[in-house]
């Protein structure tokens, strides 16, 4: 039954574009006209007994007969219409040189429709091809002609009566007003169909426009929220740790102290959370900017493994810091703040993920040119391991690599995401070597300006990092003497201020605000301010720069250390630019806080 299937419907599909389909429907109502135009034809020249021309148009019946079979079997509309054009242009030749031997309307009309056809359906290249190999021969037989009268001698040329011509006038015009007006309108509805699109798309456009700016403001806020609620939560943090850094320092009962070294310990680890979370929002959001600053490898080295020792000798860990005789004289220009971070990160990993064996932290100098020297640090342990389809993901934020992880080593799962961002935005990436239960590898390469100063033999340092030494501080010789203005609003860090400030014996004074800090000193003599930076009324930046204007030196030059609690990146500049000497990071440490304070008065003082 499906061989008589001749439905246009089985040959249309929906995945043809919109001219193709104009093709198949052309091929296929084409293809009806011209069987009933050349069955008419051929009725009307066998009538007449004309062998040749009866014969030439019953075989033209049968094969467009045929070639409209393969059509509604596969829709070809390509190879079906190179045959049509080949059996035109022979049919062409063979009424000019053979059945008519000679030009007229009818001829002319198969050129012209072999010329629109191969147009329309092949394009410009097969089109030009097609039309050329029909109007050339004609031309040349009209020269022919012109000049020798010529015909064929073995055939006479058959002569159709006048019904003929017209049948076959009338069907040629027939489909050669079918073409065209078949295309004008698959035209006009291409056009529509691309206007519709184009609309379609500028409407799709705004839409997304508006998801974009929806996801980015969604963003913005969530950042946004993430910073005040890290900001919020670290200033109780503050006085958690300071509170507990305070009652330790009481002289507590071995019991008291016991649990408030778990406190102390629960704080700090909450607050590194926090950290963390702060700046990988920081990172995400794009505002890392690194610096520029001359700084000395080998000393940043063994301040950032310094305390880690500790931490790693607690464990029964071995610990080696490796730095190439090469790098030890050399001051290197580049981002102290974010090497300590990535460094930092490593080496607390591989003390955590590391129960029994070895830590080496190793810096190599790799390659040194001109004034650029390239380093490969390495962080190597002899830990639990990493598996080796868990090697990309442990990088992606908020992974760990089992969920017993958390249970048994605790963490966020941020560390390793915050040093590969950090490295990206460098250009730089993270190689990790690991095998479970053997320990792991991480490392990268990272290439530096190099100062053309030198530090000079005898402040060379071992490479050895030395246990950081908690403070003794000394300020008996200072003691009570010693005149500080707080400028703090939060009454309990205040308090704390107070309380600590007590243990020497010193009683500071107190402004809420920027405001009040400028006015005290105005009619007051301090030796250090210690300024808050957020605060209401007037913030800590423009109480400093106030100060600094101050028309009495003795005033305008006090030190002034910044209190901060949420500004984890770029403090350092805002701090200077604002006139300010130094910083500490809410919850300070009480004997870095005293260290700084003694130096800057000390050094401003004399
Ligand atoms: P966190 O340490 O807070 O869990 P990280 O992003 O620093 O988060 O690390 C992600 C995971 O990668 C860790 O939970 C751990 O499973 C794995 N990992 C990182 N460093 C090491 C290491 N040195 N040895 C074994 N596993 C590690």
């Amino acid at each position: 039954m499906d061989f008589f299937n001749f439905s246009i419907n089985k040959i249309l599909t929906r995945e043809q574009s919109i001219l193709d389909q104009a093709r198949i429907r052309l091929l296929y109502y084409g293809f009806l006209l011209a069987i009933v135009g050349i069955g008419a034809l051929f009725l009307s020249v066998y009538l007449q007994n004309l062998r040749v021309m009866s014969l030439t148009s019953g075989v033209t019946l049968l094969v467009v007969l045929a070639l409209f079979k393969y059509l509604t079997y596969k829709p070809h509309w390509r190879t079906i219409s190179h045959m049509l054009l080949v059996i035109g242009t022979l049919l062409n030749l063979a009424t000019v040189f053979i059945i008519l031997q000679d030009v007229n309307i009818i001829t002319i009309q198969i050129i012209i429709l072999v010329i629109v056809f191969s147009f329309y359906m092949l394009g410009q290249n097969w089109g030009m091809f097609f039309s050329l190999l029909n109007l050339l021969p004609v031309l040349i037989f009209m020269v022919m002609q012109y000049d020798h009268n010529y015909y064929i001698d073995f055939f006479k040329p058959e002569k159709a009566d006048q019904s003929t011509t017209i049948i076959a006038i009338f069907a040629n015009f027939i489909l050669i007003i079918f073409i065209h007006s078949h295309f004008y309108t698959a035209f006009l509805k291409n056009i529509k169909q691309l206007k519709d699109t184009g609309e379609e798309q500028a409407a799709l456009n705004i839409k997304f426009e508006r998801a974009i700016e929806k996801a980015e403001k969604s963003s913005q806020v969530q950042s946004e929220f993430l910073s005040t609620m890290s900001h919020e939560i670290r200033t109780p943090l503050n006085a958690v740790i300071g509170m507990s850094n305070l009652l330790l320092m009481n002289n507590p009962r071995q019991d008291q102290s016991e649990n408030l070294e778990i406190l102390k310990f629960s704080a700090n680890n909450l607050l590194a959370i926090v950290n963390d979370v702060l700046d990988f929002n920081k990172i995400e959001s794009g505002k890392v900017v690194f610096e520029k600053i001359k700084f000395n490898l080998v000393e940043l080295m063994q301040n950032i493994c310094g305390g880690q020792i500790i931490k790693a000798e607690e464990k029964g860990l071995m610990f080696k810091l490796d730095i190439d005789s090469a790098l030890r004289r050399k001051i290197i220009f580049g981002d102290p703040t974010r090497l300590t971070q990535i460094i930092f990160n490593l080496v607390s990993n591989a003390i955590k993920f590391t129960s029994q064996g070895n830590v080496w932290v190793r810096a190599t100098c790799l390659e040194d040119r001109h004034n650029n020297i390239t380093i490969g640090f390495s962080v190597k342990d002899s830990g639990i391991g990493i598996k080796k389809e868990n090697l990309e993901t442990i990088f992606e934020p908020f992974t760990q690599e089992s969920i017993t992880t958390t249970r048994q080593y605790g963490g966020t799962g941020l560390g390793l995401a915050i040093v590969k961002r950090l490295l990206e935005l460098q250009g730089l990436q993270m190689h990790v070597s690991s095998k479970v239960n053997e320990g792991s590898e991480f490392s990268f390469n990272m290439e530096f300006p190099v100062s053309t100063e030198v530090i000079p033999q005898q402040k060379e340092r071992t490479t050895e990092p030395q246990p950081q030494q908690p403070n003794v501080i000394e300020l008996e010789n200072m003691g009570s003497s010693l005149r500080i203005l707080i400028a703090e609003d939060n009454p309990v860090n205040v308090m704390l201020m107070k309380k600590l400030f007590s243990k020497w014996k010193i009683v500071p004074t107190i402004a809420e605000n920027g405001d009040r800090a400028v006015e005290i000193v105005q009619y007051g003599n301090f030796d250090i301010i210690l300024m808050d930076l957020q605060m209401p009324v007037m913030n800590g930046f423009d109480a400093s720069m106030e100060i600094r204007k101050m028309p009495d030196p003795a005033k305008a030059n006090i030190p002034i250390i910044a209190l901060t609690a949420s500004a984890l990146f770029d403090i350092r500049d805002q701090v200077t630019n604002a006139g300010m000497n130094d910083y500490v990071a809410k919850p300070f440490k009480p004997d870095e806080l005293m260290e700084k304070i003694q130096n800057l008065v000390a050094t401003v003082g004399s």
